[in-house]
């Protein structure tokens, strides 16, 4: 039987214990295995190698991104920085330019010490992207939405173009969820969560996920987990699992939120500007996202209003990080984006004025009294 979306995030991967009729995983906190013998190798040998409860997650993640096989590390960054070990010296790969902070910092400043060579162009502007491809260029690594101001990019049409050049297309899912995004379907090779985000879902774990689409990418993403080691721990592995299983139900109470508060933003005269990927329209495939997400960003008018609404929060909390139950806010200019250059965050739209909010899934009223600046 074919099971729908929603009945998948309770019932897939490894569905309870077949050894006991516990209907959750049991946690295997265990580092090593008995084997059967000197010469017999068991199912399981080493946890660096495989786990139960991290395979329960990895079968989970793998179902519901329709890929063919999963791998979860210890954070969104190790899952990152393990697909980025699949490159050699010498290749090239192609970032979007709005990227996450991290993935930047760990390509400019430790895989560019391995030869790597990358460079980060705008992929929605055909003629740069044509442009920026090499000979050596082995990948387009992207976002969609863009953080912090959630440009979609549309992923049908960069996976014609890394079809036609035999490249990979790398997606970074983390702002959007398999619930409402799945670029697998659309053409991509890698889908990478930070599951510290949605998928986790309650700010209570740091993790990431990978998942490939084909058996000698799986083959090469194992091997990298099991050489390099950054793999996430079983009680870890059993948070995400439960987390997941609520993914539909947030999704959708994160989604409503923040649709009224995009419509509540647009009709504040202090509001300058507001970043919303409902704005953006200009996707090939028009399903590419079933919903807009919990992520809005806004540019108010004076950093006056900014300092003014930061005092004033009694719900949301000023914090890094998103996509947790609560609702979180940060200043870009001077947290995730801090170590970018300042002109460049002037040229790309990032100013000291401007504010992402993580909507949560309390009352949406509350979050909106909140905001309120008079
Ligand atoms: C948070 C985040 C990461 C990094 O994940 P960690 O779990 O913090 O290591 C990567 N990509 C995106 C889009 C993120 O939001």
């Amino acid at each position: 039987m074919l099971l729908k979306f929603e009945t998948l995030l309770i019932h897939g991967g490894i569905d309870g214990d077949e050894h006991t009729g516990a209907v959750t995983v049991p946690i295997y906190q265990t580092s090593t295995y008995a084997l059967p013998g000197i010469e017999k190798h068991g199912k399981y040998e080493y946890s660096r190698t495989g786990n139960p409860t991290r395979e329960a997650l990895e079968k989970l993640i793998a179902e519901l991104e329709k890929g063919y096989k999963g791998f979860a590390f210890s954070s969104g960054m190790a899952a990152i920085s393990s697909v980025l070990m699949l490159f050699n010296k010498g290749d090239h790969i192609i970032f979007n330019e709005d990227i996450y902070g991290g993935t930047f910092r760990v390509m400019k400043n430790v895989f560019s010490r391995f030869g790597i060579q990358y460079d980060f162009v705008n992929v929605n502007d055909k003629e740069i992207l044509k442009n920026t491809l090499k000979k050596n260029t082995k990948a387009i690594y992207i976002e969609t939405p863009t953080n912090p101001l959630m440009k979609t990019v549309d992923v049908s049409r960069i996976g014609d173009f890394v079809k036609s050049h035999r490249l990979y297309l790398i997606v970074d899912n983390t702002f959007m969820s398999p619930y409402l995004q799945r670029p697998i379907e659309l053409g991509a090779d890698i889908v990478i969560h930070s599951a510290t985000k949605y998928l986790g879902g309650h700010s209570d774990i740091v993790a990431g996920l990978v998942v490939v689409n084909s058996e000698e990418l799986a083959n090469k993403i194992h091997f990298i987990q099991n050489s390099v080691g950054a793999i996430l721990g079983p009680m870890d592995s059993w948070l995400v699992i439960k987390g997941i299983k609520t993914l539909a139900l947030r999704m959708e109470r994160h989604c409503d939120n923040a649709e009224k508060i995009y419509g509540w933003l647009k009709g504040q005269k202090w509001v300058k500007r507001v970043y919303y990927p409902g704005n953006y329209q200009n996707l090939k495939n028009k399903n590419q996202m079933k919903r807009y997400g919990g992520m809005i960003s806004f540019e108010v008018e004076s950093y006056e209003i900014v300092k003014k609404i930061i005092s004033n929060l009694k719900v949301i909390t000023l914090a890094e990080s998103l996509g947790g139950v609560e609702s979180l806010i940060s200043i870009p200019y001077t947290m995730s984006h801090a170590s970018m250059p300042d002109i460049e965050k002037e040229r790309l739209g990032i100013t000291k004025n401007l504010i992402r909010l993580s909507v949560g899934i309390e009352d949406v009223e509350d979050i909106i009294e909140d905001l309120e600046v008079d």
